[in-house]
């Protein structure tokens, strides 16, 4: 137990590395809407396993279902729904189905942001010089793949090392989106200093992952997880701000789960005054209308 023999300021130096700032919660989203749907997919794939070694043929081709099925059967519903989601991609998903790319860029309304080179764990790396080998690679590679620097980063298993943070913000990005201190936008503090970089939080509750993946497809029902996206839903409406749902294509891109998750997006789509939107136009709005406000 380190922290037991810590003072409170090493302590609320090691708690404030990456604080919450600014909250960015504008009066109104664009056309007076009162919530921004913002629908994420992080499609590892078989990422995950093949930077840990793990080469068993059921996780390689449960990750490898992410891009044979998932990814075009929910390209299909969100073209069905007309509704525009943001794609984080490890470099090596996309080196290994190139197909992916051109096939969400062909729907003009997507948006692809990075997701690291293998899905390495930036914590477990812990090393400031190879981070950012890997971070520069993944930027050539998706800056190739989609023919434009994207702007977006989320952070491979939504973990970063010390050294993330001032190098998401060095390289440029207009945002984050891999910290859960807020239900709304903020500008993320470095130390205690405004970093510009603007963090679209996301959380395990609005995340596919611990109910599908943990899980191991056993329990629970869609139904229930419905129930849980819809009630996080519900209370963002009623307050206002922003929701943010992350998935994964294959894991939610199965039959039952994308059945489930285009009634949520109709139920959500029903509702007056919801701006469903890409985290690069949530960023962008936020950049111009709550940031400097
Ligand atoms: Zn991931």
């Amino acid at each position: 137990m380190p922290g037991i023999k810590l003072s409170i300021d090493e302590l609320k130096a090691q708690y404030m590395h990456l604080g919450a700032g600014k909250r960015l919660k504008p009066k109104q989203w664009p056309n007076g809407a009162r919530v921004a749907v913002a629908l994420s997919f992080d499609v590892d794939n078989a990422s995950v396993p093949l930077s840990r070694g793990l080469l068993g043929s059921e996780d390689l081709s449960r990750g490898m279902y992410g891009a044979i099925d998932g990814l075009p059967r929910i390209l299909r519903m969100l073209d069905r729904q007309s509704a525009p989601a943001s794609f984080f991609i490890p470099a090596v998903s996309i080196a290994l189905n190139p197909e992916m790319a051109p096939s969400i860029l062909s729907r003009r309304r997507h948006e692809i942001g990075v997701h690291g080179w293998i899905h390495e764990h930036l914590g477990m790396l812990n090393n400031e010089a190879e981070e950012q080998r890997l971070l520069n690679q993944s930027i050539e590679a998706l800056t190739k793949a989609v023919g434009k620097r994207p702007v977006g980063y989320r952070a491979p298993s939504w973990a970063m090392s010390r050294f993330t943070m001032k190098q998401v913000k060095e390289a440029g990005f207009l945002y984050d989106s891999s910290l859960m201190a807020s239900d709304d936008a903020y500008e993320v503090t470095i130390d205690g200093q405004p970093s510009g970089v603007i963090e679209l939080p996301i959380e395990r509750i609005l995340d596919d992952a611990p109910y599908y993946g943990a899980a191991n497809g056993s329990l629970p029902s869609p139904e229930l997880v419905d129930q849980i996206y819809r009630a996080e839903f519900d209370v963002a409406y009623q307050e206002g701000g922003l929701y943010v749902l992350t998935m994964h294509p294959h894991y939610t891109g199965h039959r039952s789960r994308v059945l489930w998750l285009e009634k949520l997006i109709v139920y959500m789509k029903s509702k007056p005054g919801v701006w469903f939107a890409t985290h690069e136009e949530v960023a962008n709005y936020l950049k111009k209308n709550a940031m400097t406000q």
